[in-house]
């Protein structure tokens, strides 16, 4: 028997791994909407993610929490639980469970390359691997994010007139485009939209580097000529936007990478800049995980699942009820 069933349900602890309801116990991997929901009664996850569901969902979002460290053990009922950063946003964490017969890893949302504005991918051995799969078919392969950034300085060089409101999630897209800006030695003033501003009090209370950033107000709609606002991809729908004269509209997601989406909105300059890993950085850590079972999670399961069969590695998907 497994240490944990295909809902991520772990029957020794009780507990379940990122319930998309409210449980008894839930071990959270990130702070993300579609993973930390509110309301559990105990709440077991990285420092990072528990400050965060506080902060979006109030400091009472659930009965009890639990810190966990990264890389400090647990037991309980004879199941230990360690996690270990999965790279994805600060806090986020990838979770192994072990006992006397079992080694799984979970990974939660997770990407392997540099990213300044969260802890550090760790590479985990493991005998089953959980894995997500949001992009998981050849076709993406991600480009270098300080590439992408490269074209948005280009576009506020070129278009000096235009407000560039940049479409990214609240938590972690802004503030690692905010990071990615910086470190190509953009140091003009950044806005940001006030969904945006909580989030990011939070990075530079944990030490992390933004810069000059201000909460656009409506005083500030005369100034914004040839300067980047962030805020979230809702935003750019909706009639906080109208309230700009002549916008350049900019989009940082990994889904930018389908040029029949970019098509498709009002996106005039699309910055492929992902959150998750890509077709080989989930192929080599499957590889290099030296795992003999994989599970599919989140995503495109198929394309992964024939690609781990070639390589002789046992592998299934899970249909988890879960929306990204
Ligand atoms: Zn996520
Ligand atoms: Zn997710």
């Amino acid at each position: 028997m497994s240490i944990i069933s295909h809902n991520l349900f772990i029957e020794a602890l009780n507990a379940y791994i990122d319930p998309i309801k409210p449980v008894d116990k839930a071990i959270i991997t990130h702070a993300h909407a579609d993973h930390a929901k509110p309301y559990h009664n105990r709440v077991l996850a990285t420092k990072d993610t528990i400050n965060i569901m506080k902060i979006r969902y109030g400091e009472n979002c659930a009965k009890k929490f639990q810190v966990i460290e990264y890389g400090k053990k647990i037991n309980i009922n004879g199941i230990s639980i360690t996690l270990y950063p999965a790279g994805h946003i600060l806090g986020s964490a990838q979770i192994l469970l072990e006992d006397k017969k079992n080694k799984v890893l979970i990974t939660g949302d997770y990407k392997t390359i540099r990213d300044d504005t969260a802890q550090c991918f760790e590479l985990i051995k493991t005998e089953t691997l959980i894995t997500e799969a949001t992009f998981g078919l050849p076709i993406f392969k991600h480009p270098e994010p300080e590439e992408e950034i490269e074209k948005l300085l280009n576009s506020l060089k070129v278009f000096t007139n235009k407000c560039h409101i940049v479409g990214a999630y609240a938590l972690g897209k802004a503030q690692r485009v905010i990071s990615l800006l910086r470190k190509k030695g953009y140091d003009d003033i950044i806005y940001l939209h006030g969904a945006v501003e909580k989030i990011t009090n939070y990075y530079l209370q944990r030490g992390i580097k933004l810069g000059k950033l201000k909460k656009v107000t409506k005083d500030d709609v005369n100034d914004l000529k040839g300067k980047i606002v962030i805020a979230p991809p809702s935003a750019l729908k909706d009639k906080w936007v109208r309230k700009f004269p002549d916008v350049r509209y900019c989009l940082a997601s990994g889904w930018m990478i389908i040029k029949q989406r970019v098509k498709q909105s009002k996106i005039e300059l699309p910055l492929v800049i992902s959150d998750h890993a890509d077709w080989n950085e989930l192929t080599s850590t499957i590889l290099n995980s030296k795992a003999k079972k994989i599970w599919l999670t989140h995503g495109r399961t198929d394309a992964l699942e024939y690609w781990c069969k070639k390589n002789n590695i046992n592998a299934k998907a899970l249909y988890l009820k879960r929306n990204d």
